[in-house]
């Protein structure tokens, strides 16, 4: 709780949710000096409401909570070609988000000038150099900034122009082992009956336990039932598992935007600065955010430590930026199943190039060779929609 009487923090994180509890973590092992961090959250943040995945090929920040992991990965496609790749050097890891709010709060928790409260954030404001967030428990004022992960990104729900990652997911327990542990299902295209780009993604973790995601990447989201009714199809047609042979342990579900800002990124100079979801640290064409948060949230505290104030936040390259876009749009017309594109990549590259590409981790010369084992036409027609505003060459 904050101490009594003190409503002005040297940092505020408004949103202690996985970026928060992040950038607290980080200044706190860093040089940065702070008289007080106050962690404003309007839920307690113990629970296993989501489940983090991320590869790598190094040793990250929080491996220590890993639950799982997997050297390597299926890719079935639709037309029933199944391949199961190895993945070394990188490895697919797991984490659950309720031992993972648990490692770091014990963490933060150590720190005296490390704060929380649990309430609900009304809004922002600014007063001279000050920036304040108003909530339920009153007025809080930040000396330097508030880092804001709980703003909307610009992604509207019901525009189907606005592609959405939307899933449910079901953790299951089967009666008699018959999940391989070895090995996960990033992307299981047999059930991609539709024009929209779904899957499934299977994590299992025991010869018994597994983790079963109906995944869409599109603009129209769907009513709960309908999820749960293509795991349940899946679980009889992909294992021969009826109701009465598993234990549903647990479920989630998420609805990531894929959509890319046109903001200008922010820099340190700024007051109140977003980060997380509500800074764009999702990677609009995969969903993917846990491991390019903490890469991100480490350079900006390292900016900070360095007095780099000018040096901009939340950047991707130019022309990495475009061929998401390009990509995205291919996703929203619809002129090839997205299917197809994954298909064509995995089917054409080593899935290390692919894992490094996705985690723009490559050269443009990899990116070029990559753009030439997709479906031409799409991409061309994509690219030419998207227009001469959105090349990535510099504008007067
Ligand atoms: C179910 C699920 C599974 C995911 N799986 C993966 C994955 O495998 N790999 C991956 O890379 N990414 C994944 N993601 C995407 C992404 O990593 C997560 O959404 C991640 O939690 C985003 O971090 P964040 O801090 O931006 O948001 P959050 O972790 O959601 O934190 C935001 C916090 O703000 C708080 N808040 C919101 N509004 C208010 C308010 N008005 N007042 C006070 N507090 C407020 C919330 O309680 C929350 O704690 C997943 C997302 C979901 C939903």
């Amino acid at each position: 709780m904050p101490q009594e009487n003190q409503s002005t923090y040297t940092y505020i994180l408004a949103g202690g949710g996985m970026a928060g509890l992040s950038l607290a973590y980080y200044l706190n092992q860093s040089n940065v000096p702070f008289e007080s961090i106050l962690i404003i959250d309007q839920a307690e943040k113990n629970t296993r409401d989501k489940t983090w995945c991320y590869w790598s090929d190094q040793v990250e920040p929080f491996d220590s909570v890993v639950e799982h992991s997997w050297n390597q990965l299926w890719f079935h496609s639709f037309d029933n070609r199944s391949d199961k790749f190895s993945i070394l050097p990188f490895s697919y890891r797991k984490i659950q988000s309720d031992s993972w709010y648990t490692f770091i709060q014990k963490e933060l928790k150590q720190n005296p000038k490390i704060q929380f409260v649990q309430t609900k954030i009304l809004g922002f404001s600014y007063e001279g150099r000050f920036a304040k967030v108003q909530t339920e428990a009153g007025e809080f004022t930040a000396s330097e900034k508030i880092f804001d992960s709980i703003s909307s990104f610009p992604c509207e729900l019901q525009n189907s122009q606005h592609l959405k990652q939307h899933f449910v997911g079901l953790t299951i327990e089967a009666n008699f082992p018959i999940f391989d542990p070895e090995a996960a299902h990033l992307f299981d295209f047999r059930i991609a009956h539709t024009t929209a780009c779904e899957f499934m993604y299977v994590l299992p973790t025991s010869d018994r336990i597994a983790l079963f995601e109906h995944t869409y990447f599109s603009g129209q989201l769907k009513e709960k039932q309908h999820y749960l009714d293509q795991i349940k199809a899946y679980l009889v047609g992909a294992y021969g598992l009826e109701e009465d042979d598993y234990l549903i342990q647990e479920e989630e579900s998420g609805i990531i935007p894929m959509t890319m800002s046109d903001a200008e990124p922010q820099n340190l100079h700024t007051k109140i600065i977003q980060i997380g979801t509500s800074g764009g640290f999702v990677k609009a064409t995969t969903g993917y955010s846990f491991l390019r948060t903490q890469r991100k949230l480490k350079e900006l505290v390292a900016n900070i430590e360095n007095g780099a104030l000018d040096a901009p936040v939340n950047e991707t390259k130019p022309f990495k930026k475009w061929m998401d876009r390009v990509f995205l749009q291919v996703l929203i017309d619809q002129k090839i199943k997205g299917n197809r594109v994954f298909e064509s990549l995995f089917q054409k590259n080593k899935p290390q190039l692919i894992l490094r590409f996705l985690e723009e981790q490559t050269t443009i010369w990899e990116d070029l060779k990559l753009m030439t084992t997709v479906p031409t036409l799409p991409f061309m027609q994509a690219a030419f929609k998207i227009g001469l505003a959105d090349l990535p060459f510099p504008k007067k």
